[in-house]
């Protein structure tokens, strides 16, 4: 829809011009940074960062019916800088011109509703949220969108030139940062260190293919990431891990997205997401914040943060009560089939414990939740899931235990329905449904596959077959016919039609 046919009262926000006062804000002792640099701790404290609004009050002259309408009329836009995530540009990155903003078809990812024999067997109504059908098949592109949104906007303007990018990865980040990295190409190049044998195969050929350098590292993540941190620290490197605080800004959509398709009605709405490094849940809550402060949204959702019990320092620490007593301590990680997620000391564990107390606050009552679940239950929710029609990857089946999971701690009310996050595209995590169906998972999985849900290919050459087609080979008539013939009457057998 073009400019002019957008209703009076709307027109004038429709495209946003840049505003807003952004500054760094360490969680650690509250000192405040210009984001005129790259900066990714406290200079003094060593904490970690997330980005505020000084001027964020005035998102409050507009109200929250105004913006509902502001969001919904976006829809019809078709300027290419507001069609992902930059629709709620206000609450992302308002700093940023338009002519900065990098879209590579990152957001509006499907809310799909399960069909009633799988909410039957969860007992709960629930929907899926596809973040695989993101670019690089991961919710990471939303943060890497925002964060070399930025990075673009300081080269325009001087503030950096010949930007390498690096990050460390359990797969996804590195995906997403070399895709979105080499579509600056020339003037950012990127550098991802993976940990060696820790990622799929697939995870490893998408940096390799956007021209990252990509280095394999002995360990797990968490070694990776030290090493990362090491090289951000000393040397002149833009860090595009979620320790970035513009990846959280960016990820918000998320809670956006969430809110505009369900129209702003976000009561009895349970949101679950898998926790690995803890960036994901930070922006949840981050971006339900926001929306409800503004008025956007009346009732701030539970969230659910699940974890594995191989990787799961962030539900061992809200084991404790007592909000006095909680102490963190890192874990040491096992190898986990929510792979992205294989995390011991997830570098925002201070954001998600300031975000959550901040949430609870406002909600008034206890709205943040976590569970934990075992490997053998993300392999067979996220299995029965893809047999009615989804396509969640290892972390989806792991929201959707953890969903199970918390129906029987007495999390979920009457009249609560879930929006699930799969966070990446089932494809990425085949490997794991192979190890599931061969039953060669390595015991320290302890997963044992379920026959009901085990499936294999059925090779077949009938012994009557003499001859049959190969490439650059074709079978002549007769033999082609008794092909045929005996082919389709084995798979009629075997599928008993009559
Ligand atoms: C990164 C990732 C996670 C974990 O998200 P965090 O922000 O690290 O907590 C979960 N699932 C997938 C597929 C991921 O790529
Ligand atoms: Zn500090």
């Amino acid at each position: 829809m073009k400019i002019n046919d957008f209703p009076e009262e709307i027109r004038k926000h429709i495209i946003p011009c840049p505003q807003g006062e952004l500054v760094y804000r360490c969680l650690g002792c509250g000192l405040e940074i210009s984001i005129k640099k790259l900066v990714y701790t406290c200079p003094d404290c060593g904490e970690v960062l997330l980005i505020y609004d000084h001027d964020f009050n005035r998102l409050k002259n507009i109200s929250g019916k105004t913006w509902q309408k502001i969001f919904d009329y976006r829809k019809m836009l078709t300027a290419p800088a507001m069609k992902g995530i930059y629709r709620f540009h206000e609450f992302i990155g308002p700093v940023l011109p338009l002519d900065s903003i990098i879209y590579l078809g990152e957001g509006h990812t499907p809310i799909v509703e399960a069909n009633s024999y799988l909410q039957g067997k969860a007992g709960v109504k629930f929907y899926f949220k596809n973040d695989g059908q993101n670019p690089s098949a991961s919710f990471k592109d939303r943060g890497m969108a925002s964060a070399l949104s930025y990075i673009n906007f300081l080269l325009q303007n001087n503030h950096v030139s010949d930007v390498l990018a690096i990050c460390a990865s359990t797969g996804d980040t590195s995906a997403a940062a070399a895709l979105y990295a080499s579509y600056l190409n020339p003037l950012v190049k990127s550098a991802v260190l993976l940990p060696h044998k820790k990622v799929t195969p697939q995870q490893l050929s998408q940096p390799l293919g956007s021209g990252a350098m990509v280095f394999e590292i002995p360990g797990v993540f968490d070694d990776c990431m030290k090493i990362v941190e090491a090289l951000s620290d000393q040397y002149d490197v833009a860090l595009l891990n979620s320790k970035n605080a513009w990846r959280i800004l960016g990820q918000e959509s998320y809670s956006f997205e969430i809110s505009q398709d369900l129209e702003y009605d976000t009561s009895n709405l349970v949101v679950v997401v898998p926790i690995g490094n803890a960036g994901n849940i930070t922006a949840v809550i981050s971006g339900f914040l926001k929306f409800f402060e503004t008025g956007i949204i009346e009732n701030l959702p539970k969230i659910i943060g699940v974890q594995s019990n191989h990787a799961n320092p962030v539900y061992r620490y809200y084991l404790e009560p007592d909000p006095q007593k909680r102490r963190f301590v890192p874990v040491t990680v096992k190898p986990s089939v929510a792979q992205a997620a294989m995390i011991g000391n997830p570098v925002s564990m201070p954001r998600v414990i300031h975000l959550v107390d901040l949430y609870n606050k406002k909600a008034g009552c206890k709205k943040i939740f976590f569970a934990e679940v075992t490997e053998q239950n993300i392999m067979d929710w996220g299995l029965l899931a893809n047999r009615n029609g989804h396509i969640a990857c290892t972390h989806g089946g792991e929201t959707l235990a953890g969903l199970v999971k918390a129906k029987s701690s007495g999390i979920i009310e009457r009249g609560d329905f879930a929006v699930l996050d799969s966070t990446a595209h089932a494809l990425k995590f085949s490997g794991f449904q192979d190890m599931y169906f061969e039953n060669s998972f390595p015991d320290e999985y302890e997963i044992v596959p379920d026959p009901d849900l085990v499936n294999s290919p059925v090779y077949i050459h009938p012994k009557e077959i003499k001859k049959v087609p190969a490439t650059g080979k074709p079978l002549e008539k007769e033999d082609f016919k008794h092909f045929i013939n005996c082919v389709s009457k084995e798979i009629a057998t075997i599928l008993k039609l009559n």
